[in-house]
């Protein structure tokens, strides 16, 4: 199997232990075409990355791609899914720095409402139908209402119906990532939405660059469900 790329890598410009370069290096020796630099997005109350670093990302990137010929290395933000809305934390001076927008759900994002961070509370604790139902509709309007590529690990920290989200996915032509360090999407859910014809992405979420394409988690759950590997965009066997 050849993995075309990975666009789920962090850095210690949030709370990754590697550099850009790092990872870039890292995916060069295991043949990896495209590299994605996604940090976390500002609006992570722990470790957002500040938008002045983003400018320095941006210019490290570029001088990369100039010193790096054989990968294309494209900066990313995995953004934050911060209510029913489908608000994430992007705005236009951001987005006009970054190759693409990913975006998922986190514990230790900012509230933008009582009822957002109350809904943070069911899903750490109670773990009800009401909190997967927020959380599903908060996806939902997320990829109607933004220019997302990839929404990551759906369903890791709040539950979700995964069928509702891949019929979206699909209408709005999103990718849902089969992450290999959380495990969501899992076999399970994998095998309740093969049948929709969305498209999917492997992403590492590699917070240290030696698991930068490190797919065997997620490989684990593609077989286990039985997935065509032909909706899988970002390998090739
Ligand atoms: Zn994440
Ligand atoms: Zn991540």
């Amino acid at each position: 199997m050849q993995i075309l790329a990975d666009y789920h890598t962090h850095t210690v410009y949030s709370h990754g232990k590697g550099t850009i370069e790092d990872n870039v290096k890292e995916a060069i020796s295991k043949g990896i075409k495209t590299i994605g630099i996604s940090d976390h997005s500002y609006k992570h109350m722990t470790y957002g990355v500040k938008i002045k670093d983003i400018y320095k990302m941006r210019e490290e990137v570029n001088k990369l791609n100039l010193k790096y010929s054989n990968i294309d290395i494209l900066l990313g933000m995995e953004c934050n899914i911060l209510d029913e809305n489908g608000n994430i934390d992007i705005n236009d001076e951001v987005s006009k720095l970054l190759d693409y927008v990913m975006a998922g759900y986190h514990f230790g994002s900012s509230p933008t409402s009582l009822k957002s961070m109350l809904n943070h509370c069911n899903n750490y604790v109670l773990k009800n139908e009401k909190s997967k139902e927020y959380n599903t509709k908060a996806i939902i309007n997320a990829m109607k209402n933004n220019d997302i590529f990839i929404i990551t690990h759906p369903g890791d920290k709040g539950d979700v119906y995964i069928e509702e989200i891949a019929k979206v996915a699909k209408d709005t032509d999103t990718r849902l990532e089969i992450n290999s360090s959380h495990s969501y999407l899992n076999a399970s859910q994998l095998n309740q939405i093969k049948h929709i014809g969305n498209k999917f992405i492997i992403g590492s979420d590699a917070h240290r660059p030696e698991n930068v394409g490190n797919f065997e988690l997620a490989m684990k759950n593609i077989r286990e469900a039985n997935l065509d590997l032909s909706l899988v965009e970002n390998i090739k066997l």
